[in-house]
């Protein structure tokens, strides 16, 4: 049975991906590149708001076709969208013929090797799994960097999201573990580990005598990773000893820190448990410990209740702290958690419009930092070949993050993918920069 899988989503997911095509391929299944060749289709879905929960959708059905066409015999669905709505994705999409949730990856092999013969095969057992660094994974890109999931979940119940629904309460994978999985990508010539979770700094919390997510970083520090790269930091939980802790580890100068927004009654109603205030101080405190950090925050505009006066509140704080990058979303009303049911719902073209204005007051922040990059030599990681023909190659400096912090084109025919180069930056393009070998 040739198998394809379909991943939507989130990093998280990705990894998730990874280990059930690592368990499939382990148990000998032929994994195909092209969802046309094969028996048996997989999607990993997305859930988390509407958007991605349409794209879910669309994407099965279009798989759907293929099962018509008669070369695909099974359509399994897995990940967040089956976590949060179990059975109901049977009911609602007769196409699929088996679901499986995010807490029971171990079971694809067995979903695959019955799917043929089966209709309405369901397996959904409550959010709780987490891997380990000797569960088979299977590295689907073909880049110099790895995402590792660190913990699962979350227990900080911001009213707006409806994750810790269908990814459960914060559990941490062992210390000694993650140390050993790094090790085992930098010995397969891994070049950076991208720390992901719903809830990075509160890792370690839940394991007594584990260590928290300092311990965790001091120790990778001692592997052969060269670039680590923690991300989605909740400003909540950061202290100076942590600050103190953190800035002493061989991780990138690289700050990952959603801040959601910036006036305090907002943050409230979103029940961020921080202020304003103390996020500035934290940002702050970040950028005296770390020399040439970059900081990356994500925004919510548009949240029941931000009125004109919080709207201008949070430009003021964005324009005081002057994030290096920044991702807006507008507000998605999520069935299960608090926010719907909040007095003063704004407008979504009102949303929409507020999300331009942060976008074009970033871009502006984002031109200047480029534009201070150029002349100066840097360590870049070459990531591949360019998608942009114009160029050979491109590559990503400490303060990009994968996918989502733009890249450094190359012009430099000869270099070689999944090396670092000195890099002399020539020009900015937007969000992306230019560069040749120094
Ligand atoms: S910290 Fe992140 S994952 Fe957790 S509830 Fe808040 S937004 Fe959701």
């Amino acid at each position: 049975m040739r198998v394809h899988l379909t991943t939507l989503g989130c990093p998280k997911n990705q990894v998730d991906s990874e280990l059930m095509l690592g368990m499939l391929a382990e148990a000998g299944y032929p994994l195909v590149e092209r969802a046309e060749d094969a028996e048996c289709l997989v999607v990993n879905t997305c859930a988390f708001i509407d958007r991605a929960r349409e794209e879910s959708v669309d994407t099965i059905l279009e798989l759907a076709q293929l099962k018509q066409r008669g070369r695909a015999r099974a359509l399994i669905v897995t990940g967040c969208l089956t976590q949060r709505y179990g059975a109901d994705v049977l009911k609602e999409l007769p196409e699929v013929d088996g679901i499986l949730g995010t807490s029971d990856l171990g079971r694809i092999v067995d979903l695959v090797r019955q799917a043929a013969g089966r209709h309405d095969w369901a397996t959904a057992a409550p959010p709780g799994y987490l891997y380990e660094a000797r569960t088979p994974r299977l590295l689907t890109a073909r880049v110099p960097y790895a995402y590792v999931k660190i913990a699962e979940g979350c227990d900080m119940g911001c009213a707006f999201c409806a994750i810790p629904q269908f990814r459960g309460r914060h559990r941490s994978r062992a210390l000694r573990d993650i140390v050993e999985e790094v090790e085992t990508l930098a010995a397969r010539g891994i070049q950076e580990a991208i720390l992901v979770s719903q809830d990075t700094l509160a890792y370690g919390r839940d394991v007594p005598g584990n260590g928290d997510v300092a311990d965790l970083l001091l120790a990778l520090s001692d592997t052969r990773m060269p670039w680590i790269r923690p991300m989605y930091l909740h400003p909540a939980h950061a202290n100076d000893r942590l600050i103190a802790r953190w800035a002493r580890a061989r991780v990138v100068p690289y700050l990952d820190m959603p801040v959601q927004h910036g006036d305090d009654a907002i943050l409230k109603s979103m029940r961020r448990a921080v202020t304003a205030r103390r996020m500035k101080d934290v940002v702050a405190a970040f950028r005296e410990a770390i020399p040439g950090l970059t900081v990356r925050t994500t925004v919510l505009v548009g949240f029941p209740g931000e009125t004109d006066a919080a709207f201008r509140a949070l430009l003021a704080f964005l324009d005081d702290v002057r994030f290096d990058r920044l991702g807006v979303f507008t507000f998605s009303p999520e069935d299960g958690t608090p926010a719907p049911a909040l007095p003063d719902q704004v407008p979504a073209e009102t949303a929409a419009e507020r999300a331009a204005v942060v976008q074009g007051t970033q871009d502006k922040i984002a031109w200047e930092r480029g534009q201070a990059l150029v002349g100066t030599v840097q360590d870049v990681l070459v990531d591949g070949p360019s998608e942009d023909p114009a160029f050979a190659w491109e590559g990503r400096l400490a303060g990009q993050a994968p996918e989502i912090d733009g890249v450094v084109y190359l012009r430099t025919r000869e270099m070689q993918p999944g090396r670092f180069a000195r890099v002399r930056i020539t020009e900015v393009e937007g969000y992306e920069l230019v560069g040749e070998r120094a």
